[in-house]
């Protein structure tokens, strides 16, 4: 993928932002590059789109390539759709707590339920029983016995005959006779989704009301995995997915298709055959995985981090002169678009109430903050250095130019003329110095 987006942007190479064209461009190769790792069409092109949106107009970093900036936009992207680090189960409820385990015949249901009983017994000091609620394969309660034995958890005796939700409500009432914490039911698959096979789900979770249903996918359902999330998803209250075989080849793009499908979060990933070979969910290794890169990501960065204190030295040493021209504002800006937006900011500094009032006041929002950027962008560098000198046709070219409003273009210089009224309050302070010691 870094390859290509170099190619992509190498004509970009020292251009200040990122330009809507060059950006579809790269995200044209950051979809192709998501197929590949097996993320699910509509969510790819979900996800680009929305990307898309967020990296046009960013400004590129001094130390690295636009190709490299755009690929650490998409990873945090990726990341932050991936959601939230190791989600733990809920089974701190009244016992007995209910894990219904759903999925696809083959997709490692009965493999995961013996490796979350053992996680649960081990780590988490639970009394678990374990019961197999397939009767459509022969020897599929046995499986689970056999896994049972292994992992020293209890596993409920087998009673042929037994219809799933029979079976499913002998468990619960063995877990309340002995104590039992968690009661992990392990259900029947299918091929394919069918509605025999949702019917009973559904009969089971209305029957036991889990605290936690989790559908088991394995890593390696390319394009079908958002199919099979939206049929489990539309029949029974999901709590969470658990992603199989990321041990092998599979890049992970299931994880984010069922993330975008289900809404929940993924618990687990399993890593191997064997019962503790189960990971709890880290959305930076998978998004790394699914970009194939993670070195990219943190040189980044950390070419970030150095821009923003070299621009925080920069200013702070224009403060201390009681300069502020329409450059320092346009850095202000993008900083502020980096911290967070407009809300994050509110009431940072004692001497830039008044200007912060003036902006709330101009109802401004995130979107405000990229067209002032545009334009300062229309402006010359005389006119950056010297806003005084724009005068009224000075002032209608600039709006022209950046597409706004002459009066967007006077809100600006107004906004600007109370930050250096504020610069030069702070100047008098002491500058930057006698700041920091109001601050302690
Ligand atoms: P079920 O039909 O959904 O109950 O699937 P099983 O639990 O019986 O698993 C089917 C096969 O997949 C078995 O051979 C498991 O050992 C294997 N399996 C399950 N999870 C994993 C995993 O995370 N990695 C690998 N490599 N194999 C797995
Ligand atoms: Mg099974």
């Amino acid at each position: 993928l870094s390859d290509r987006l170099g190619g992509v942007f190498d004509r970009l190479k020292g251009r200040g932002s990122l330009n809507e064209s060059d950006v579809r461009a790269a995200m044209r190769e950051v979809r192709i590059a998501l197929l590949e790792a097996d993320v699910a069409l509509p969510v790819a092109r979900e996800f680009v789109d929305g990307v898309t949106e967020q990296a046009v107009g960013q400004q590129v970093l001094k130390s690295v390539t636009p190709g490299q900036q755009v690929v650490k936009i998409v990873n945090d992207a990726l990341v932050a759709m991936l959601g939230a680090n190791a989600s733990e189960l809920h089974v701190d409820g009244t016992p007995p707590n209910v894990v219904m385990m759903v999925g696809l015949q083959g997709s490692g249901k009965t493999t995961t339920t013996a490796k979350i009983a053992k996680r649960l017994t081990e780590k988490g000091r639970k009394k678990v029983l374990m019961a197999s609620l397939d009767v459509n394969r022969p020897a599929a309660q046995e499986q689970l016995a056999v896994l049972g034995t292994q992992t020293d958890v209890a596993t409920l005796p087998i009673v042929q005959g037994q219809q799933p939700t029979d079976i499913a409500k002998r468990a619960l009432q063995a877990a309340k006779l002995q104590g039992f914490d968690v009661v992990m039911l392990d259900t029947a698959g299918r091929l394919h989704v069918d509605q025999q096979l949702m019917d009973e789900m559904k009969a089971v979770s209305d029957a036991t009301i889990p605290e936690e249903i989790l559908l088991v996918v394995d890593a390696l359902t390319g394009q079908d995995a958002v199919n099979v999330a939206k049929s489990f998803t539309e029949q029974v209250p999901l709590t969470g997915t658990v992603l199989t075989r990321m041990d092998g080849d599979a890049r992970g793009g299931a994880a984010l298709s069922m993330r975008a499908v289900t809404g929940t979060p993924i618990k687990f990933v399993g890593v191997g055959e064997k019962l503790d070979a189960l990971e709890e969910f880290h959305p930076e290794r998978v998004a790394g995985r699914i970009l194939g890169m993670g070195d990219v990501v943190s040189l980044v960065e950390r070419a970030a981090e150095t821009v923003e204190k070299d621009e925080a030295e920069a200013f702070a040493k224009k403060m201390a002169k009681g300069q502020f021209d329409m450059n320092d504002l346009r850095t202000q800006l993008a900083q502020m678009q980096r911290m967070g937006g407009l809300g994050a900011l509110a009431g940072m500094l004692p001497g830039m109430k008044k200007a912060q009032a003036a902006m709330a006041n101009s109802g401004m929002d995130d979107k405000v903050l990229v067209h002032m950027d545009a334009i300062i962008g229309s402006m010359t560098k005389k006119e950056r250095a010297k806003p005084a000198l724009l005068n009224a046709k000075r002032k209608r070219r600039v709006a022209m130019g950046s597409g706004q409003t002459v009066q967007d273009v006077n809100k600006l210089l107004k906004m600007h003329k109370e930050m250096s009224t504020a610069m030069k309050r702070i100047k008098k302070m002491g500058g930057i110095k006698g700041l920091m010691k109001m601050f302690g």
